[in-house]
C-alpha cells in the first residue's frame, strides 16, 4: 500500500480519499512481488508493490565463490513474496540465477549467480528505479538499456505475452492476483527465450471530475485510442494488462455526462471506455514510475496537482532504425511525467515537470532527420514537444526504466500497402482443445417487418435465422455461451442488437447475412469487419467458410456496417452467399448448405479462440 504515497504526491487531489489506507503494515520492508530476467539485456528486475524502505544498493556487497564459479549478494530488509526463483540457461556465460529468502529474521533475500570464466562479475551494476531494483549483469548498452513500451499505434499482438498469461489449472481463476503471480512465475523460460516486457496489473481506479487515475503494479502501456459514436466514446486498450475483477465493468462518473468503464477485453488486454462528447480532449498522462496512468480531459484537469517543474532535457539523439523508421530519444535529469497525444498528423508530448531545454542542441540534433520539423515550446506548465508525422505512420513510445528517458519511434507508411489482409489457411482445431467458456453473440440479420433481400419468394431473414440457430446449437454443444439477438421472426433494431451485445459483454459478435446483387451472376462468400481488432476473427471465420463452402471466395472487406462498427468487442458480418443468383439461392435454401455454413462458422470461431490464446 505504500506505493500509494508516491502517487499521492503526483495526483494529490485524486487520492486524498485513500490516505487512510496508505499507511499499512510492512513498514520498512522491501517486499518483492515479481522477479523477471531479460536475456536480451542481461537484466534482473525485482519489483515491489510497496514504496517503503528499499535496500541501500550502494552498500550491497558481492561475494565471489568458486567450484562452481558463482557470486552472491544479499538484500537486507527484504521479503520474497513470490516463490523462489531458479533460472537456468542453456547457453551464454551466465548459467543460473537463484533468488531465495535466505533468512526471515532478519529478512534477507539472497541472489546467487552462477557463471563461467568469460563473465566479468565486477561489471554488475545496481539501479534503483522507483520501487524496482534493476540489476544489470552486463554493461551491454551504455545508455537506457531498459525501455518500457508505453504507447503503440500497432494493435498487433506480436509483442504480447500470451504464453505467460496462460493460467494453469492449479491456479484459482477467481483470484486475479494469483493469476498475475502465476504469469510472472512461469517456469517456461527453461524451454524458450525469456524477454522482459510490459506487464500491468490494475488494482485501483480513482475517478474525479474530468479524469480517472488507473493505477497498479508493473508498467502501463496503451494502444492507439479509438473513437466510436452513438454514444460518442473514446477507447483506450491496455495490452498485457490484467484488471482486478472487482473493478471490471463498473461505471464511474467523470462529472457531467462523462463516464468511465474498464473491462478485461481479452486474456491479456484491458479496455478503457470513456463516454463523453469531448472525446478528443482526453489524453493519457503517465506517472514517473509508469505504474499510474491518468486519463484526463486536458481542459478540466488541474496541473497544480503535478508538483515538479524543475526538470531539464539534458540529452537529444536521433537513431535511424531502417529506411522507414527513426527514433527520437530525449534524456532528462529527473523522471518524466508526460502526457501523450497522437493525431493523424502529429505526436504531441506534454512534459509537465520539465521546464528547460537547450534549443540549439535540439535543433542541431534533428536537422536532416525525419524529426527536423519537430519543435519544443514552453507552456504554463512544462514543455510541449510537437512532432509532425506523415498520415498513416506507426508511432511507438518507450520510457527508460528510471523514467529519465523517452523514446519516440516513427515508422513512415509504406508507399503501397495492401488494404485487404491475406486470408490464411484454416487450422483444424478440436473443440476439446479450447479451454474456458467463451461468450458469443450470434446476430441473425433482419427479421419481422425487415425481410432483408428477397428473390423468387425466398427471404433473407429466414435463411439468416435458420443458419444462426444452427450456429447457436453447435456452439452450445461445444461449451460456448451464446446470445441470440433474435430467435424468431421478429424485428430488432440495429441499435438494440448493439445494446444487447454490449450488455452481454461477449468475447465476439458474429452477424449473419445473405447478399444480393443486381447482377444475377454474382455469387460467393464475404466476411466484413470494421475495427482492426476484429481482423483475426474475420480471417479465422472467413478462411473456414471459404474452404468448406462450395462457393467463390470473395474475400475480406473493411465495411462500416452498423452492428460491427458500433459493438466494442471483435465483431464480424458474414455474407453467406447471394440470394440473387439462381443456383446459390437454391443451395442457400437447402439443409446441407445451411448446416455446412453453420459448421464452417463455428470451426472458424474455434480456430480464432485457439489462435488468440
Ligand atoms: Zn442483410
Amino acid at each position: 500500500m505504500k506505493r500509494i504515497l508516491f502517487i499521492l504526491t503526483l495526483f494529490i487531489t485524486f487520492t486524498l480519499s485513500f490516505v487512510s489506507g496508505a499507511f499499512a503494515e510492512n513498514e520498512g520492508i522491501f517486499k518483492i512481488t515479481s522477479a523477471s530476467y531479460d536475456t536480451s539485456n542481461s537484466l534482473i528486475a525485482l519489483t515491489s508493490s510497496y514504496l517503503g524502505e528499499m535496500p541501500e544498493i550502494g552498500k550491497i556487497k558481492i561475494v565471489k565463490l568458486s567450484n562452481p564459479t558463482r557470486a552472491y549478494f544479499d538484500l537486507p530488509g527484504t521479503i520474497l513474496s513470490i516463490p523462489r526463483k531458479d533460472w537456468r540457461f542453456a547457453y551464454g556465460d551466465i548459467k543460473q540465477i537463484k533468488i531465495t529468502q535466505f533468512s526471515t529474521n532478519p529478512d534477507v533475500v539472497r541472489v546467487v549467480i552462477y557463471y563461467d570464466d568469460d563473465f566479468d562479475i565486477s561489471s554488475m551494476q545496481f539501479l534503483k528505479v522507483q520501487n524496482n531494483i534493476i540489476i544489470k549483469l552486463k554493461n551491454v548498452v551504455a545508455q537506457n538499456p531498459f525501455m518500457q513500451n508505453t504507447y503503440r499505434d500497432d494493435h498487433a499482438s506480436s509483442s504480447d505475452f500470451y504464453e505467460y498469461m496462460t493460467v494453469s489449472a492449479a491456479v484459482d481463476k477467481n483470484d486475479p492476483l494469483s493469476q498475475i503471480n502465476e504469469a510472472f512465475n512461469s517456469q517456461s523460460f527453461l524451454k524458450q527465450e525469456l524477454k522482459l516486457n510490459t506487464k500491468f496489473y490494475v488494482d485501483r481506479i480513482s475517478a474525479k471530475n474530468g479524469a480517472v487515475l488507473i493505477s497498479g503494479m508493473g508498467s502501463v502501456g496503451i494502444e492507439k485510442p479509438m473513437i466510436l459514436t452513438n454514444p460518442t466514446r473514446i477507447i483506450f486498450d491496455l495490452p498485457n494488462t490484467l484488471v482486478n475483477q472487482n473493478l471490471r465493468n463498473k461505471e464511474y462518473s467523470l462529472g457531467g455526462s462523462d463516464k468511465f468503464k474498464i473491462g478485461q477485453f481479452s486474456v491479456n488486454k484491458a479496455r478503457v471506455v470513456i463516454t463523453t462528447p469531448d472525446v478528443t480532449k482526453y489524453i493519457p498522462i503517465y506517472s514517473k514510475d509508469n505504474q499510474g496512468l491518468l486519463i484526463g480531459n486536458t481542459e478540466k484537469i488541474s496541473y497544480d496537482m503535478i508538483p515538479y517543474s524543475d526538470g531539464i532535457i539534458n540529452g537529444y539523439s536521433n537513431y535511424k532504425i531502417d529506411e522507414q523508421s527513426s527514433a527520437m530519444t530525449l534524456n532528462f535529469n529527473t523522471a518524466l511525467i508526460h502526457g501523450f497525444d497522437r493525431t493523424n498528423t502529429q505526436v504531441i508530448v506534454y512534459m509537465y515537470n520539465i521546464s528547460d531545454f537547450d534549443k540549439e542542441n535540439f535543433t542541431k540534433t534533428f536537422t536532416g532527420t525525419p524529426f527536423e520539423k519537430s519543435e519544443i515550446t514552453v507552456q504554463p506548465k512544462g514543455l510541449k514537444l510537437t512532432i509532425p508525422i506523415e498520415y498513416g505512420s506507426l508511432v511507438t513510445a518507450f520510457t527508460g526504466a528510471d523514467g529519465k528517458s523517452l523514446k519516440i519511434q516513427v515508422k513512415a507508411p509504406k508507399v503501397q500497402e495492401k488494404e485487404t489482409p491475406a486470408v490464411t489457411a484454416p487450422v483444424i482445431t478440436k473443440p476439446s482443445e479450447i479451454s474456458g467458456k467463451h461468450k458469443v453473440v450470434v446476430d441473425a440479420g433482419h427479421g419481422g417487418s425487415d425481410v432483408g433481400a428477397t428473390r423468387n419468394g425466398a427471404h433473407e431473414k429466414f435463411i439468416t435465422l435458420d443458419v444462426a440457430k444452427r450456429v447457436e446449437k453447435l456452439l452450445k454443444e461445444q461449451g460456448y455461451d451464446v446470445l441470440m439477438t433474435r430467435t424468431g421472426d421478429t424485428y430488432v433494431s440495429l441499435q438494440d442488437r448493439v445494446q444487447m451485445s454490449e450488455d452481454y459483454e461477449p468475447d465476439i459478435f458474429v452477424s449473419i447475412h445473405v447478399n444480393s446483387s443486381t447482377s444475377d451472376s454474382s455469387k460467393g462468400v464475404e466476411t466484413h469487419y470494421y475495427h482492426q481488432e476484429s481482423i483475426p476473427l474475420a480471417q479465422a471465420v472467413h478462411a473456414s467458410l471459404a474452404s468448406s463452402i462450395d462457393s467463390p471466395n470473395r474475400g475480406l472487406f473493411k465495411s462500416k456496417f452498423y452492428v460491427i462498427n458500433h459493438t466494442t468487442d471483435p465483431a464480424i458480418l458474414v455474407e453467406i452467399g447471394f440470394i440473387s443468383n439462381t443456383s446459390e439461392r437454391a443451395a442457400l435454401l437447402s439443409d446441407s448448405r445451411k448446416q455446412a455454413t453453420a459448421k464452417a462458422i463455428v470451426e472458424g470461431i474455434n480456430n480464432y479462440f485457439k489462435n488468440s490464446k
